[in-house]
Formats: structure tokens, C-alpha cells, sequence
């Protein structure tokens, strides 16, 4: 229908009108709008509709077209206009508020990839809000309840999904540490994250960087440590000793990763080749002086046993990659057992 058309329509129904006593365009204006106008508003349901036009036939079925008439009907549809803007701005701050929460939803959108299910969740509760909203909307009170009323929902839907946020932040941590961690010394990273980390430090680095240096620690003759008092003794060695490292360490933020079975790295950022000599010579004397005893049955063993570490000792050279400065280290501490094993050997090129 082009606008010809409903032009004459108009004219078509303005000679009906005329013939019923209605010749005021205003009196047009309204009937017109509820004829054509109303039906059109995708806002009101279809009921409210057939409302709102029977409302407004009574009044006309009055053939009162007199001006006191004519503002009953205007403030009747005044009413359903605001009505219809009031839900049409609710609309507006509703698509808004499923913004701010889809942004929420964003912000952890790599743990929740990892976690489907919660999504799933925290949408259907978005559609349940929405459905709950258009609930209230439709149950036709106040403009102004109706929009608290919303507020009050959202709120107690944020909070809902923060304590959600919270909770798979807290998960995604602990499966982080899992990927990260080994898991038996649980205090020292584990070789993958070691890599990646080395990979990162070696990105940026070049001659006018910071010095770097790294420790490689192996406890000596730990086969006999086995062979003597068990698997189980060793382990609990490995525990001590990661415990003694990382005390150490977390004074220089140093990072700590298990390389092997038995062999433990640190890598100090900032520290040069003769300070990391002095740190591992007190590492190394912390251990062969700590007082380890095997646990059986809960029960502590009366006499210590003793074991020792021999450190390899790196500091990164320009044109080195990841590969290159962890040799070193390893050359170092081949070095260290050479010489007779309890001792810290620093590599140096030649
Ligand atoms: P060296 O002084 O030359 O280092 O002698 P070593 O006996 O320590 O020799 P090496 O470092 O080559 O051997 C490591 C041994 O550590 C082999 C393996 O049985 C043991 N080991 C490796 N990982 C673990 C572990 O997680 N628990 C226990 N209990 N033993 C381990
Ligand atoms: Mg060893
Ligand atoms: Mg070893």
C-alpha cells in the first residue's frame, strides 16, 4: 500500500466518518490510529490490542465528538502511548543490561569456552530474566514499579553471575596450577611451563637486557637413596629438597620448575653469573646441613640421613637461545659431580 493509496483510503474513511457526524480531523486523526497505527505497534500484544481498540470504540459507540469527548479519548490514548514508549525505553535498558551482562560473559570468555556448560546455564538464566521481565511488563502496573521491579531482577542476576565469575575464576586457577604445577612438588612448575617460560624470557632478550643467570641442581647418588630406604623415602627427599629450594628461590623471584626426576632449575632474572654462584653455594650448604628424617608409619626416624645437591651454574650469553643457556647449566653440573659431587660449578666459555 503506497502512499496514494492510503491517502484515499483516508479520504474514503473520512466521507464514512462524515456521514456518522464525525468531520473533525482531530476525531480522524484518533480513529485512523487505532485502525491503522495500533495495529502496526509490534509492543502490544495481541490482546492489548484488541484492548485498546474496544476502549476506544465504547468511547466513539458514545457519539459524544464534542471537545470534553474528544480529550477522554486522548487521554486514554495518551496513556497507552506513554505506556508504549515506557516499554519501548524498558526495551532499550533491557537490551543494555543483556549487554553489560554479555560483557561480563566476555570477559571470561576463555574460561567459559573451557566450561560450555556453564554458559548454558548463565543464558538460560538470562532468558528466564527476559522472561520474567516481560512478565512484569505485562502485568500492566505502573511504569514506575515496573521499572523497579526490573532493576530489583537484574541486580540479584548480576550478583548471581559475580559469584558465578567467581567461582570459575577460581576453578580456572586451579586448573592452571594443574597444567603448570607438577604434582608431586607441588611448589615448583612443571618442565612444559618451564619451556613456555623461557620462551618468554628469551623473546625480549638481548645484549642490553638485564642479566640472567639459572641454577641446575641434581641430588647426588640418588639411586642410593632409593636403593637404601625405599621409592617412598626418596620421594619424601624430593619433597624437602623442593622445599628448601623454593624458600630460597621466592627470595629472588626466582622460578622454580622440576626439569627431571631429580633435577630442579632455577632461573634468576637480574642476577648476575657471581651472585647466582654465591645463591647456589647457600643452597648447597642448606642442604647437606638440613636435617632429613625417613618417615615410616607416621613414626620419624631417630637419626638423620643425610644427602647432598651438586649445582650447575649459567649466566645467558648474547646470541643464546633457550636451548644453549640450559646446556650450559647442565655442562656446569656435569662439571660439579666431576669434581666430586656436593658442589656448586659455574660455567664459563672458554
Ligand atoms: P648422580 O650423583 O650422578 O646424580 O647420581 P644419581 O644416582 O642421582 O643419578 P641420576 O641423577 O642419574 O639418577 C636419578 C635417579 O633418581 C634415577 C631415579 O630412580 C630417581 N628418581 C627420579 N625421579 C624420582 C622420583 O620422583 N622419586 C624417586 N623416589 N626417585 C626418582
Ligand atoms: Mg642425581
Ligand atoms: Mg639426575
Amino acid at each position: 500500500m503506497g502512499p496514494q493509496s492510503s491517502h484515499s483510503d483516508m479520504q474514503h474513511l473520512a466521507a464514512i466518518l462524515k456521514k456518522f457526524g464525525v468531520d473533525d480531523p482531530d476525531w480522524v486523526a484518533v480513529i485512523l490510529f487505532v485502525r491503522n497505527l495500533l495495529g502496526r505497534l509490534t509492543v502490544y500484544s495481541e490482546e492489548k490490542k484488541g484492548e485498546i481498540q474496544r476502549e476506544v470504540f465504547a468511547e466513539l459507540a458514545k457519539k459524544d465528538f464534542s471537545e470534553t469527548g474528544f480529550e477522554t479519548i486522548i487521554a486514554m490514548l495518551d496513556m497507552y502511548i506513554m505506556q508504549t514508549i515506557g516499554t519501548l525505553e524498558l526495551e532499550e535498558s533491557l537490551a543494555q543490561e543483556k549487554r553489560s551482562a554479555a560483557q561480563l560473559l566476555n570477559e571470561m570468555t576463555e574460561i567459559i569456552d573451557s566450561m560450555q556448560g556453564s554458559a548454558d546455564r548463565q543464558n538460560r538464566k538470562l532468558d528466564a530474566f527476559k522472561e520474567q521481565t516481560v512478565g512484569v511488563i505485562e502485568s500492566g502496573k505502573e511504569r514506575s514499579f515496573i521499572v523497579a521491579k526490573v532493576r530489583d531482577m537484574f541486580q540479584d542476576l548480576i550478583v548471581e553471575f559475580k559469584e558465578e565469575a567467581r567461582e570459575l575464576q577460581a576453578k580456572a586457577k586451579l586448573l592452571e596450577h594443574t597444567a603448570n604445577f607438577d604434582p608431586m612438588l607441588t611448589e615448583l612448575h612443571n618442565r612444559r611451563a618451564l619451556d613456555a617460560f623461557l620462551l618468554d624470557v628469551m623473546r625480549d632478550q638481548d645484549e642490553n637486557s638485564a642479566p640472567l643467570s639459572m641454577m641446575m641442581i641434581d641430588v647426588d647418588f640418588f639411586k642410593d637413596v632409593n636403593d637404601t630406604y625405599g621409592h617412598q623415602a626418596g620421594d619424601d627427599v624430593l619433597r624437602a629438597l623442593s622445599r628448601i629450594i623454593s624458600a630460597h628461590a621466592i627470595q629472588y623471584q626466582g622460578f622454580t620448575a622440576r626439569y627431571g626426576g631429580e633435577e630442579i632449575v632455577i632461573v634468576m632474572q637480574d642476577m648476575k653469573r657471581n651472585i647466582a654462584a654465591i645463591k647456589a653455594e647457600a643452597i648447597r650448604s642448606d642442604v647437606e646441613n638440613y636435617d632429613f628424617r625417613i618417615r615410616t608409619d607416621g613414626k620419624l626416624a631417630d637419626t638423620p640421613i643425610q644427602f647432598t645437591v651438586s649445582i650447575g651454574v649459567s649466566a645467558w650469553q648474547p646470541g643464546w637461545g633457550a636451548g644453549e643457556f640450559v646446556h650450559a647449566a647442565d655442562t656446569a653440573l656435569y662439571a660439579a659431580k666431576n669434581s666430586g659431587r656436593n658442589k656448586v660449578s659455574v660455567f664459563k666459555e672458554e
